[in-house]
């Protein structure tokens, strides 16, 4: 019985390997420790249940892998090149150099956050925002939140709790993550009340399901899908009207927040928050880091006796926007303030730039990478449940997989080390080729890209 337990080491032995000595760069001596003893503890328990022991050295080796473990995944920068502008795997919207200052302003010292500098009292953290806000969209009061999510279920918390909501059956939709309607309408303890059919709802639809119960009639921006063919929905002006002359509220989740006319750029219409806003909706709610190109917000705007009261509701606390992200907010609407989005808001320069310059970046990247590289026409996509169905022209650096037959593993083996590299870069594999879509790469970022997929290609040739 002993015996088993004989190649054992003890900790102190362990502790004093030089590749776990090399541990203490990564992590403080206690932490080490703790790692040691842990994973001797779990061994001490496999022996006593019959497993053999391993040998010292991979004792050793084990520790070594499960100490760096602990530091993966860690979050850190990447290029994207998926040809997704708002990509909510990979961090939604990039932030302007701006909003990135103001973030480095605000986190680096105290701030008047919750102070009125003038009174030399109490604030309002809503006050930074809020008159920006109505400025821009045309609503009498504003209030943000931590993300769309977080708006829409404090929206209708303090509004509908114990009512009915009405809701098209077209919209009562999942928008991704988990973010259902029907379940964000339980949770608030509103009760939905769905109407009209999957492709069709007309208003009398609305008009015949108003009862003395009904809080709001609600309409959802169905965000990541298009229902296309025999349809109808209301538009948002019949429904605001409806809601008034019938006395209840007109709430609108439009999700991304568009403040700008995406027809301007060859894509179909996506509602901007001013349109809602002049149609006398009651609350808009969008996302801060969708379509408006700045920091994780829900922002909500719309009538002043209505957000007074999600102001004052209980769940705002639990909801509210931290500093940092109001300093990114802030200065992001600056951009728009100043009529400067399109130079200066990431997500819109990359919407926006004409594609002979994307084929201009494409054409210095394939040449650089010689031979296997081509450019070819595509097409890149906003995203975010914004503009569903609809593209950008782009030009693709396109890598042919090898041939043979082990071409096809060779490239998923290409695509899985720019993963991996340095900064990692992600693109898409279709058709034996992998696409690179320089429209989402910073311009920046291209000499980077560059040499990411170089390496890449030489690991390649040489495994
Ligand atoms: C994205 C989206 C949300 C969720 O917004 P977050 O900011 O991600 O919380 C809610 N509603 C709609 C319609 C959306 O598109």
């Amino acid at each position: 019985m002993e015996n088993r337990f004989r190649g054992l080491p003890s900790v102190d032995r362990v502790l004093s390997d030089d590749r776990i000595r090399d541990l203490r760069n990564l992590y403080s001596e206690g932490l080490v420790t703790s790692l040691v003893r842990n994973y001797l503890d779990e061994l001490r328990h496999l022996i006593g249940v019959g497993k053999g022991c391993p040998p010292f050295d991979s004792i050793v080796e084990t520790m070594v892998a499960n100490a760096q473990a602990l530091r993966r995944p860690n979050l850190r920068p990447l290029i994207n090149a998926t040809g997704v502008i708002i990509h909510t795997n990979l961090g939604r919207a990039p932030l302007s150099r701006e909003a990135v200052e103001a973030m480095n302003l605000v986190a680096r010292s105290y701030s008047n956050l919750e102070f009125d500098l003038q009174a030399g009292d109490r604030g309002s953290r809503h006050a930074h925002v809020e008159n920006i806000l109505c400025q821009l969209t045309g609503a009498e009061a504003a209030i943000v939140v931590n993300n769309n999510a977080s708006a829409v279920l404090l929206g209708l918390t303090a509004l509908a709790r114990r009512k009915e909501v009405i809701v098209s059956r077209g919209q009562a939709v999942e928008i991704g993550g988990g973010f259902r309607i029907p379940e964000v309408l339980r949770q608030s303890g509103a009760k939905l009340v769905e109407v009209g059919t999957t492709n069709r709802t007309y208003l009398a639809d609305y008009e015949q399901a108003v009862t003395e119960r009904t809080a709001a009639l609600l309409r959802v921006h169905s965000s990541n899908f298009r229902v296309v063919g025999f349809t109808q929905s209301v538009a948002i002006g019949e429904l605001a009207a409806l809601a008034n002359r019938l006395n209840v509220l007109c709430l609108d989740d439009l999700g991304s927040g568009c403040l700008l006319d995406t027809t301007t750029f060859g894509l179909d219409h996506e509602p901007t928050v001013q349109e809602s806003v002049a149609a006398g909706v009651g609350l808009a709610f969008f996302s801060g880091d969708k379509l408006l190109g700045g920091p994780q917000a829900g922002i909500v705007v719309g009538k002043k006796d209505l957000v007074d009261k999600l102001k004052r509701h209980p769940l705002a606390r639990a909801v509210r926007l931290d500093k940092l992200s109001l300093a990114a907010l802030v200065a992001t609407l600056f951009h728009y303030l100043k009529g400067e989005p399109l130079d200066k808001v990431p997500v819109w320069r990359m919407i926006s730039m004409p594609v002979a310059e994307v084929d201009r970046r494409a054409r210095d990247l394939a040449q650089a990478l010689g031979e296997v590289a081509e450019v070819v026409p595509g097409e890149s996509v906003v995203g975010g449940g914004s503009i569903p169905g609809s593209t950008i022209e782009t030009r693709l650096v396109a890598i042919r997989a090898p041939s043979g037959e082990r071409g096809p593993a060779r490239l998923q083996e290409l695509a899985r080390r720019l993963r991996t590299s340095e900064p990692p870069c992600v693109g898409r594999i279709e058709h034996d080729r992998l696409l690179l879509d320089l429209r989402t790469v910073l311009p920046e970022e291209d000499a980077a890209l560059g040499a990411a997929v170089k390496s890449s290609l030489a690991g390649v040739a040489r495994s």
